[in-house]
């Protein structure tokens, strides 16, 4: 638990827009868009996961969207709002420092996520919300077919 740096930034103020109303509202869910078509077409490409679990040789209870059992890969959807994605994120204008806080939280959280589930022996994946679930399949079969081979570096 020491290990876990995520800061609560405090309570959530009121959605100042209806923009940021949306925005919220549409990536607090479980099952996202992004998320429900990643899982669509990797499995029409015969891929078989887990949705929704910690990863086995884990230490924290951080929930895996799509976890690859045989080829130890573990991909999480991040939505471009909650996870600063470079090209979409942005910072709410009211409230900003809140936000500046709670976002800067989300990231730390993510990376030590990321270390936790490598020192577990995992190959973490992180797909946007933007990149599409055609061209993040492309990469997580490769990926996959890469680890069955025995050639990932
Ligand atoms: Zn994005």
């Amino acid at each position: 638990m020491d290990a876990y740096r995520y800061v609560d930034p405090g309570p959530t103020p009121p959605a100042s827009s209806a923009a940021t109303a949306t925005v919220m509202r549409r990536t607090g869910r479980r099952d996202t868009g992004p998320e429900l078509r990643l899982r669509k077409t990797l499995h029409r490409r015969g891929l078989r996961f887990l949705v929704d679990v910690a990863v086995p040789g884990g230490n924290r209870r951080s929930r895996v969207d799509v976890l690859l059992r045989g080829p130890r890969i573990a991909v999480f959807v991040d939505g471009c709002f909650w996870h600063s994605c470079p090209e979409h994120g942005l910072l709410p204008k009211s409230n900003r420092e809140w936000w500046r806080r709670k976002l800067e939280g989300v990231v730390r959280r993510d990376q030590d996520t990321d270390a936790e589930i490598t020192a577990a022996g995992w190959l973490v994946v992180r797909v946007s919300e933007h990149e599409g679930p055609e061209t993040a399949s492309d990469r997580i079969e490769r990926l996959v077919n890469e680890r069955k081979r025995g050639t990932h570096s």
